[in-house]
């Protein structure tokens, strides 16, 4: 617990130490009389970087993608340039035991031909039935359908529909269209051909490229950041336990209050209603309605190289435990030891106790390439996140809204992937607080 004096009043209030919390700080100003509240003994949130041994490793990839230029040379001016490599995306699926270039839609080339051949039919029979020009009323609302609609029964079925309902938990038809826009690379028809006779070259998708520190993992941006903000201006290992929207007062997990004219909350947005006194019926059952999916997740330190050059792979099979396995020692060898490599693995058995999932996944390791041994692995260590991925179901927009529209009219700001309630990057955390702070980009 903090035991750093605390001013008992001021003007802004942040819950959080995340990107967005630190951004929001940041951008208002070193003059501005505020107070970051972080319930971790570290800043960063999602943003960190733990050591096991000589090795690092992030909350699984955090891969940055700077495209607003304001955030990029603001990220620039605190680590310099050169802090970063810039890594060109590798990244395949496996399935049916081979590996096949990402996005799968684009590159069905090397799968057994039946496979192909299906993929390529459907996604010729998709084309037919779609209008020549869709128009966004016309497009299916949900996404196993949009996925049908775009890409055929053929890449549905191999793919996008397995993949989908491992990476979030739950079955595509349960989650609405309108998250994968930005996503899902919507290859034409002609790229599909392409792809299926191993013709597409380029690189698709909005993550063909990204940044990674050379040194000190995802955290090192977090550290500069809280450099940034002025360290005294960040109470960490302090939770807000209580917050009184009427006395604009909140409660600390030490019994302290501190008293603000703005709060900006980065804390998960169901969380933060649970937080408030006296919510309505209607916003605390509109709360109750926000789902989102957990993780698990293993950091593994291996002896040696790694037989594959990915820095992550797809594994849609539901043989498989998992259903993405990266490298940070592919994208930057100084997060593991020299001679040594790093490895996440993402879960998609989100039942079964990890420990006991450790021999299958050794085994997928190996026919994938990626480790010749079992004895290779040094360590297996599991790790959990509680939210990982908010589930945009079809009471999502309804929901969402009517708790924001709550918080927005008491003078609150909820910002952030977990404060908003969305699908969003680090980079989309840091304008988040850009905007929470009134700055124009
Ligand atoms: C598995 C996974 C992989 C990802 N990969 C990428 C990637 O490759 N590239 C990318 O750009 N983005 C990635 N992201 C997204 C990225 O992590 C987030 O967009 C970003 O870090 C969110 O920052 P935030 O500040 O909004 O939230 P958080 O990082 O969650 O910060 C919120 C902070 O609030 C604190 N808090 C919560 N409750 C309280 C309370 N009551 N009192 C005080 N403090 C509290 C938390 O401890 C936390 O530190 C990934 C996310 C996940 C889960």
């Amino acid at each position: 617990m903090s035991t750093q004096t605390l001013p008992d009043h001021v003007e802004t209030l942040i819950i959080g130490a995340g990107l967005a919390g630190l951004s929001t700080a940041l951008h208002l100003g070193p003059a501005h009389n505020l107070l970051v509240v972080e319930a971790n003994n570290y800043v960063g949130g999602k943003a960190r970087t733990e050591r096991i041994g000589d090795f690092l490793f992030d909350v699984t990839g955090h891969w940055l993608h700077l495209r607003d230029p304001g955030i990029r040379a603001l990220i620039f001016s605190l680590l310099g340039e050169d802090h970063f490599h810039k890594v060109d995306r590798i990244s395949r699926i496996w399935s049916h035991g081979v590996y096949t270039e990402y996005p799968f839609q684009a590159n069905t080339f090397g799968l057994p031909p039946q496979v192909v051949h299906e993929c390529l039919m459907g996604a010729i029979e998709a084309a037919r039935a779609r209008p020549d020009a869709v128009t966004p009323a016309q497009e299916p609302e949900s996404f196993a359908e949009w996925i049908r609609f775009y890409f055929g029964e053929g890449i549905a079925r191999h793919f996008m529909v397995p993949y989908n309902a491992r990476l979030w938990g739950v079955d595509a038809a349960e989650i609405t269209s309108r998250w994968c826009q930005r996503f899902v690379p919507k290859p034409k028809l002609e790229d599909i051909v392409a792809g299926a006779v191993g013709l597409n070259a380029g690189k698709m998708g909005y993550n063909a490229h990204f940044l990674y520190p050379k040194q000190g993992g995802i955290q090192s941006v977090s550290e500069a950041l809280a450099d940034a903000v002025g360290r005294a201006r960040i109470a960490l290992s302090l939770k807000v336990t209580g917050l009184d929207l009427d006395t604009r007062t909140a409660t600390l997990s030490d019994g302290r209050a501190v008293r603000f004219e703005r709060l900006v909350s980065t804390m998960p947005l169901p969380w933060l209603i649970d937080t408030i006194e006296r919510v309505p019926d209607a916003v605390r059952a509109a709360k109750g309605t926000l789902r989102a999916t957990p993780v698990t997740y293993f950091n593994v330190g291996v002896r040696g190289a790694l037989g594959v050059p990915d820095h992550w792979v797809y594994v849609p099979e539901a043989e498989w435990p998992m259903y993405r396995v990266g490298s940070f020692s592919n994208a930057v060898p100084t997060m593991a030891p020299p001679g040594h490599s790093s490895l996440y693995i993402e879960l998609a058995d989100r039942t079964t106790p990890p420990e006991a999932l450790v021999p299958r996944v050794t085994e997928g390791l190996i026919r994938m390439g990626f480790i010749e041994h079992a004895d290779q692995i040094l360590f297996m260590q599991a790790r959990h996140v509680p939210l990982a991925y908010v589930i945009y179901d079809f009471g999502y927009t309804a929901g969402r809204e009517a708790v924001l529209e709550f918080l927005s009219a008491r003078g609150v700001q909820s910002i952030g992937r977990y404060g908003d309630w969305n699908y969003s990057s680090m980079e989309d955390a840091l304008i988040d607080g850009r905007r929470a702070a009134g700055i124009k980009p």
